[in-house]
């Protein structure tokens, strides 16, 4: 069942994911998708929307019919009891139609204020009375503080238990951010090297070109800290940092991550200001054309205090961490699309190339997360010719090139993990809790503290320029992602 079946979020992805997963035989035929949203609609019309919305996202969709024809509707306010005991009987007889043996997944596409009421609901008009499993699927964001969090965390769980609720971090989903796992602990030349002694520090980039759109109203209560780095970034980070699982199950990696989450030391008071940095767009020009700044947006405070760039220094207190910084930054309207991870090894100990005038460029290891996805490791090499003298290379793997195929999208790989029961990719509330703790103590200083100076980057910039000097006073600057592109490999 799909709350919120007219949205954004189920046109654009969900279809299209689920007709993937149908196309290439990863679902049954036995399946059925109940639609609920407000508005009226018959199942017809509604197959016809998941038909244009699979269209629009895939070219060669030759069995829409087939799959369209496993759609129904049901018109649904979520305040209502009523509503949900006709949405029962509906699921009654389909499960009988399709032969489901009561096996049902609940996924919330709606507005988070809902998440709450349609969990107890669930459970209050008996639809997770079930035989088969009951699973939640439960979008972001998951509160907008530790607070809150708590909160719709104890409502749905009155409702599921914890190994049946999948929390959605659609960054989890992404081909290589669960390859980080693989490239660490699948060679024998990282794994080794993967601490304090050889890497000097880690570089995570997000960086959107778009900017707030028609987002406003809730870009205003959340910011880029809440919307982006309590979820997507600390992910990013945990799986980076973490000790490598006893085993690759579900609970043994998530333990792991947790203990990243755990290590990491919070900041309070002043010490905010000195490891993280804000931002806010101004107007610029962006591909030969003026943008407004962000204080210009619809439904955007004339004077917002609301960020819309993060960049700040973790420290990992535990021994394979002491001592190196990870920096983290994402935002809007940046001068380039980009999520990148930059792992910069220490210098070697003593430059043989100096004296002839040479600097040895540190060795790196990047993970192109998105658009491009694949991996570089930029080394030194002889130049070609009679001298001794050091060279970059660039040795380069492209998912995209090197298979031939797109890869799945995000939500295709964790709709399929869903139904297979494997939660691995989805957050675990103490991860969901760990992240807003850490985050809360920072936007606490914010909150208080307006920002004297925004708009303090121009669109189409790579964010403010404290965000360089957070790198600058410990002697690293920002590798340029967009140079780092596998194109320009
Ligand atoms: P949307 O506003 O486009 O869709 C909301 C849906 O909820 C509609 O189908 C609407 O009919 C339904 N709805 C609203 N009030 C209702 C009520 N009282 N009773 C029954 N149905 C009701 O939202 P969206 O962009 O699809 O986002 C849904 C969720 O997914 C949000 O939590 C959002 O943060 C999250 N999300 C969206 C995207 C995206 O790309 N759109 C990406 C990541 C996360």
């Amino acid at each position: 069942m799909i709350f919120g079946a007219t949205g954004d979020l189920a046109n654009r992805k969900l279809f299209p994911s689920l007709y993937r997963l149908f196309e290439k035989g990863n679902l049954s035929e036995r399946f059925a998708v109940v639609g609920v949203a407000r508005r009226p609609l018959s199942n017809e019309e509604f197959q016809e929307n998941v038909k244009n919305s699979v269209q629009s996202a895939i070219k060669d969709s030759t069995r829409l019919d087939e799959f369209a024809s496993h759609f129904y509707y049901h018109s649904h306010d979520v305040t209502d009891s009523s509503s949900y005991l006709a949405l029962k009987s509906m699921a009654e007889d389909l499960d009988n139609t399709y032969g489901l043996e009561g096996n049902r997944i609940f996924y919330l596409a709606m507005a988070p204020e809902f998440f709450g009421t349609i969990a107890v609901h669930l459970k209050q008009d008996g639809l997770t009375e079930t035989n088969g499993f009951k699973r939640l699927v439960i979008e972001k964001p998951f509160g907008h503080d530790l607070e809150s969090a708590k909160e719709l965390n104890s409502q749905i769980r009155h409702a599921f238990s914890e190994d049946e609720i999948y929390r959605i971090d659609h960054y989890l989903g992404k081909q290589m951010v669960q390859n980080i796992e693989v490239i660490r602990f699948a060679n024998a030349l990282f794994e080794p090297l993967w601490n304090n002694r050889h890497i000097s520090n880690i570089q995570v980039t997000s960086s959107e070109v778009l900017g707030v759109e028609e987002r406003g109203r809730y870009y205003e209560k959340s910011g880029a800290l809440r919307d982006m780095v309590q979820n997507h970034m600390l992910q990013m980070v945990a799986l980076l940092a973490m000790e490598p699982p006893i085993r690759l199950t579900t609970d043994e990696i998530r333990s792991e991550k947790v203990k990243v989450l755990r290590a990491m030391r919070p900041l309070e008071g002043d010490m905010v200001h000195e490891h993280f940095v804000r931002g806010q767009y101004g107007k610029g020009m962006l591909d030969g054309e003026q943008v407004p700044g962000y204080r210009e947006e619809p439904m955007v405070d004339s004077e917002s205090n609301t960020e819309t760039f993060v960049a700040g220094r973790l420290t990992i207190d535990n021994f394979r961490w002491a001592g190196v910084p990870i920096y983290i930054r994402t935002g809007k309207r940046m001068a380039v699309k980009s999520t990148k991870i930059v792992i910069q090894f220490k210098d070697i100990p003593m430059n043989l190339y100096y004296e002839t005038g040479q600097t040895v460029n540190p060795n790196l290891l990047i993970i192109h997360i998105q658009p491009d996805e694949g991996i570089t490791l930029h080394l030194n090499a002889k130049k070609s010719g009679n001298q001794l003298e050091a060279n970059q290379v660039k040795l380069n793997f492209s998912n995209k090139s090197g298979s031939g195929i797109n890869t799945p999208e995000a939500y295709e790989k964790l709709l399929y993990d869903c139904m297979r029961g494997d939660a691995t990719n989805f957050t675990h509330w103490d991860e969901v809790a760990l992240s807003w703790s850490f985050v809360d103590k920072i936007s606490e200083v914010w909150e208080n503290h307006k920002a004297k100076n925004f708009p303090n980057y121009e669109a189409g910039t790579m964010g403010p320029e404290e965000a360089d000097q957070l790198l600058a006073k410990e002697g690293f600057s920002w590798w340029p992602v967009a140079d780092l592109d596998v194109d320009n490999c």
